[in-house]
């Protein structure tokens, strides 16, 4: 092999959601699309906001010198300060256009977090199940990922959390609402972990708390994520707007950090850096552009709440179990034999495809995206009936 063993590694080990993808392209090959019931991917299936092609036509229109040039390494000023706006509003605190940084998207903002603060060998706690990214992009930066078990319905384990700090943790890294579990961390749970991290700071052990929320705004029963940005000083938001505008392939996201956390202008100034350095140079100027005049905005989330309500119960009468997801549009449901990748490989008789929890650090469960219209959860509920009922037989 001419490529790097661990990439090669890499690839074996982040081979769940791409083997059941292709497992769906074969099966959509034989079956065609209408007989292929695929819950696999968290790929956002709504249109954008209306506005959102209003103001991209006007854009594109623009025919000024430099509309399609280099900008500043921390995104354009404008498109920033309207940013911070939104998250000075989501997260009830005071935030202004230089605390902010615009990312391709969350994924190139944890890049660009993780490589500005490890150290080789530098340890990111990341609670389990997770988005299995992660431990690539904690990897990338030569950081180590510390998977800590949470509670039978997913909440924060602190004591877990604090057992598992040592003196070469940097960061706390969270999401919520989560994927795969579309668990919502409680303003509880928030609050102690602020008080534990707060705990270490006062004895001068800085370890940062990162917060992952692309899915902030895909929440249900009028809850409300609540804000690390308010509850502990060395805090930093990164989040995108690939899942509330339905734009994942246009790649744009942003970081916020906290003004009051160590060394901030430092901070700052590293990850304008790495937002330059890691090969992407910074997030594209169309759509930084576009968020400026519509970052306000959000999709109709009563999509996914009636979607998640016809599985919830669809699900639940055929005799599944899982915890209800508060956001997301993921359901994490308890596989009916221990061996999920079995299961999984069980659903697929009947046309199903969803993802093995051990992909996600959570072996014994699966996830259901429910990125797919009511009439395929429709036509899909018989099936996942007869697959519980067979293997129970
Ligand atoms: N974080 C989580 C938890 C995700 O689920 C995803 C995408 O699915 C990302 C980050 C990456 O998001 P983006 O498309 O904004 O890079």
């Amino acid at each position: 092999m001419h490529i790097s063993a661990k990439i090669i590694d890499s690839i074996e080990r982040s081979s769940w959601i791409r083997r059941m993808f292709e497992q769906g392209v074969k099966l959509k090959l034989r079956l065609g699309e209408e007989g292929v019931f695929d819950f696999s991917l968290g790929n956002p299936d709504l249109n954008p906001p209306e506005e959102f092609y209003s103001v991209l036509r006007g854009i594109i229109e623009d025919q000024s010198p430099g509309v399609h040039g280099y900008m500043p390494n921390a995104g354009f000023p404008d498109s920033r300060e309207s940013i911070a706006k939104r998250v000075s509003l989501d997260h009830e605190i005071h935030i202004d256009g230089e605390h902010v940084i615009i990312t391709c998207g969350a994924a190139g903002g944890l890049n660009i977090i993780l490589k500005t603060i490890l150290n080789p060998g530098e340890e990111v706690i990341v609670p389990k199940p997770y988005f299995a990214e992660y431990g690539f992009y904690i990897d990338n930066h030569q950081g180590r990922m510390i998977l800590v078990d949470t509670e039978e319905d997913f909440s924060l384990n602190i004591e877990k959390i604090d057992k598992s700090i040592t003196n070469k943790t940097k960061a706390i890294l969270i999401n919520s609402p989560n994927n795969p579990t579309g668990i919502v961390y409680s303003e509880d749970e928030i609050r102690e972990l602020s008080g534990l991290l707060e705990s270490y700071a006062r004895k001068n052990r800085i370890i940062y708390l990162i917060s992952d929320e692309p899915y902030r705004e895909i929440v249900y029963d009028g809850i409300k994520v609540p804000s690390i940005l308010k509850q502990y000083a060395h805090s930093i938001v990164v989040s995108s707007f690939s899942k509330t505008f339905s734009i994942p392939g246009e790649r744009i996201g942003y970081i916020a950090v906290n003004p009051s956390s160590v060394e901030c202008d430092m901070l700052m100034s590293g990850l304008i850096l790495s937002n330059r350095i890691l090969g992407f140079v910074n997030a594209p100027a169309l759509m930084q552009r576009v968020v400026v005049q519509i970052c306000d905005l959000s999709i109709d989330v009563d999509v996914y709440k009636s979607r998640r309500e016809l599985l919830v119960n669809g699900l639940q009468e055929a005799g599944y179990e899982f915890t209800k997801p508060g956001g997301t549009f993921y359901l994490f449901c308890r596989s009916p034999i221990s061996d999920d990748i079995k299961f999984v490989e069980h659903l697929q008789k009947y046309n199903i495809l969803v993802v093995p929890g051990s992909g996600f650090g959570g072996p014994g469960y699966f996830r259901i995206s429910f990125c797919v219209s009511e009439e395929v959860i429709r036509r899909a509920l018989p099936k996942f009936k007869e697959a519980i009922d067979s293997i129970r037989r």
